[in-house]
Formats: structure tokens, sequence, C-alpha cells
């Protein structure tokens, strides 16, 4: 039994929220021509998981990444409905990408896939119906890009359509850095609870977006961030990283290990590395059966989506490790959309301090739904499944 149908049972729900919470509304499959910056063209394939909508218009991101395919996007979308449900925000869940390697071509050549994109699929999103955003490898000037193919197909300025833009083109100031501040305020949430000290060591996998930020905020309010990574590796210093030195080396277009004061480390060594909070905020399955029982970390708060496989998930518990799960940790970027999505449909522009207060409203909510769930017998994940589930079969209900 999965979590979802074990969650069903224990909370005496009937079957049939089970069922249709197994499977997709609807999933979107199509394959376009990019024309190369050489003349040359080739074959891209695209996807939009729209997996839930019993708490409204469907919500997620589009990845570009070579992993991307068919039964990862309807993953995350499934994903992305038991997170929007958790975070109260009146969301069902989506996601969608493309399968390419971003890295590897042009900028011009990713604009005219990001609005490829679209035209494959403008008749099925929309501000009332699913609200794209970014995701891995996507960012704020290829959701301007979408939008703005949008707006011409649909001869309409609908902005809200897409979320994650760029503040001058009718985005969120604060939302880039959303997901960051978000798992920041679970992760002070989780501190507090189980008394960790403001000298714990804290290891991030990942430098990106969600990485990045969150090292930076961890770093201003005087936290030890000991090891951060990208695609290319990770770097580790347990006296502590100098996290704004690491971020100008990123900037300038180099990798992290670039940074003098601090050992190299592999991706796979960063996740075993000697740490007391783990933050993987990278790529799904990064922690699985085989390294899992080589954490050495005793708190886990996902920031990727996915980023441990079930029966490492298992055995994480059975260690003792609590895991902060990705539906409540990462909800932060999601529920800042929510903000620029209403900013869009009322014509206002909010400031940045209202976001971040509003964002740690919807974070502190979300934590205290979920501990609400929590007891001796459980883990965080199981909880957050709880309380998620609980809010989608009240609305179920009246669906059939
Ligand atoms: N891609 C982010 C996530 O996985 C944000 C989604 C959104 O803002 O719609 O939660």
């Amino acid at each position: 039994m999965d979590l979802i149908q074990k969650t069903i049972s224990d909370l005496k729900l009937d079957k049939k929220y089970a069922e249709r919470l197994e499977h997709p509304e609807r999933v979107i499959e199509f394959t376009f021509p990019l024309r190369r910056d050489d003349g040359s063209v080739i074959f891209l394939t695209g996807y939009r998981s729209q997996y839930n909508s019993a708490l409204g218009p469907y919500k997620g991101g589009i990845r570009y990444h070579p992993g991307v395919n068919r039964e990862e996007v309807v993953l995350l979308s499934k994903l992305m409905t038991f997170k929007n449900s958790l975070a109260g925000i009146p969301y069902g869940g989506g996601k969608g990408g493309v399968s390419f390697d971003p890295n590897k071509i042009s900028r011009a050549e990713i604009e005219r896939v990001s609005r490829e994109y679209v035209r494959n699929l403008f008749q099925l999103i929309g501000p009332d119906l699913d609200i794209p955003a970014p995701d891995v490898n996507t960012d704020a000037e290829m959701m301007a890009w979408m939008v703005d193919e949008y707006n011409r197909l649909v001869s309409k300025f609908e902005f809200a359509t897409f979320t994650g833009k760029p503040v001058e083109f009718g985005g969120l100031k604060g939302r880039d850095e959303a997901t960051g501040r978000g798992a920041y305020f679970i992760m002070l949430r989780g501190f507090a609870l189980h008394k960790v000290a403001k000298t714990a060591k804290v290891a991030i996998q990942g430098f990106g977006n969600v990485g990045m930020h969150l090292a930076r905020i961890l770093h201003e309010n005087g936290y030890k961030v000991v090891a951060v990574s990208d695609s290319k590796g990770g770097i580790y210093n347990e006296k502590g990283l100098d996290v704004p030195k690491v971020m100008e080396i990123k900037k300038s277009g180099k990798i992290v290990q670039e940074y003098k004061d601090a050992k190299k480390i592999s991706n796979e060594e960063l996740i075993e590395c000697d740490c007391d909070v783990l933050v993987p905020a990278a790529l799904d399955n990064q922690i699985h059966k085989d390294n899992a029982s080589k954490v050495k970390a005793k708190y886990i708060f996902e920031a990727a989506n996915n980023p441990i496989t079930a029966e490492a998930d298992a055995l994480l518990a059975k260690m003792g490790v609590e895991v902060f799960p990705d539906v409540l940790v990462n909800a932060g970027g999601v529920s800042a959309s929510y903000l620029e999505w209403v900013q869009n449909r009322k014509g206002e522009i909010y400031d940045y301090d209202k976001v971040v207060k509003k964002l740690k409203e919807v974070m502190d909510r979300a934590f205290d739904i979920t501990f609400a769930e929590k007891t001796k017998q459980n883990t965080y994940r199981e909880a957050a499944y709880r309380a998620s589930i609980k809010r989608l079969a009240a609305a179920m209900k009246y669906q059939f």
C-alpha cells in the first residue's frame, strides 16, 4: 500500500478518493521542431500533466532537463497536488517539462523552445485553468517569453497565466528567493521544535535558485553552511563557508569548486558528509537505498522535489532521522506564485515586505497543520499527507 492509500484508509475515507488521487486527470504530450541557430532542425518532446483540480486550476512548474519524461512529470504534478493543498492555496496540481539539455543550446534557441511550448499548449492553460511557473533550469526570463507568446495567441493581456515572471513584467518582488526563504521558515520551526542549535552544521546539495537563496538566508541569519554543490561537484568546510563569496564565484559563471577555502567533494559525498542538517535542493532520487544508511545528518529538509526514494525514506525513519518533506519545505515557491497571481488579477503591486510577511504566514500555517497530525508513531511526511488529503477529500466530496 502506498502512502496515499494508507493515509486514505487511516483517515477512514472512501476508497474512491484514493483511486482519483492515484491517476492524473489529463496528460498532454507533444513533439515540436526546434530550429537551431545553424539552420538545422531537431525535434523535442514536451509534456504537461494536469493531475488534480479539486482545489482549483492546475498549478506547477515547467522544467527543462534531459531526464524529463512522462512518468516523472506525472509524479511531480501529483506532488504539486499535495503541496498546494497543504499550503492552503486555491490550486490543483500540475507540472510540465521539455526533455533536452538547456546547457547545450543557446539562449536564443531556449527562447524558441519556450515559445513553441506555449504554442502547443495555449488552449489548455490560462489563469483559470492551468498556471505554469519556473522549475529546474527555467527562470523568470523564460516565463516572460512564455507569457508574451500566450498573450499574442489569445489577443489579451493575461499575465496571471504564468507566475515567476520578471518583476518588471508582471512579476512579484521576492518570488525569485521565495522557495529558499520558505524552506528557511520551515527550518526555523523544525529547529525550534527539535532544539537544533545555531551552531549546527548545515549541508546543502544544489546551488541553483533554491539552494543559493537558502544558503544566503541561513548565512545572513548567523547559521553555519558547511557544504554546497552544483552539478559539477561540491565544497566542504566544517567551519562554515563564506556564502557571499561562493555566490560571487557562481554569478561570474564559474563552478562552486573555484572557491578556495574548502575541501572539494562530489555530490554523492555531500549526502554522506559530516553535518547535522542536510538539505537536498537539487534533483530527485538523490538519497536512495545504497546511500541512505551513510547519511550522518539527524535532520533532512527536502528543498528539492522527491529527493528521497521510498525505500530510503523507510530506512531513514528506522535510523531516527527526522525528514521534513518536500510538500511542506519547498511550498514557498508556489505560495509566492499565488501572491503573484492575485497581484496580477487585482491589478495591484505588492511590496517586498508584504510578500515576506504573507509567505511566513502561509509556511507557518502549513507547518502547524502538519504538526497537528504528527504523533510519535508517524513521520512528518505521513503527517503532511494526512493534513493535505483531508483538505483534498473535503473538496472532492462535491465532485463525484
Ligand atoms: N516549481 C515550483 C515547485 O515545484 C513552483 C511551482 C509554482 O510556482 O507553480 O513548487
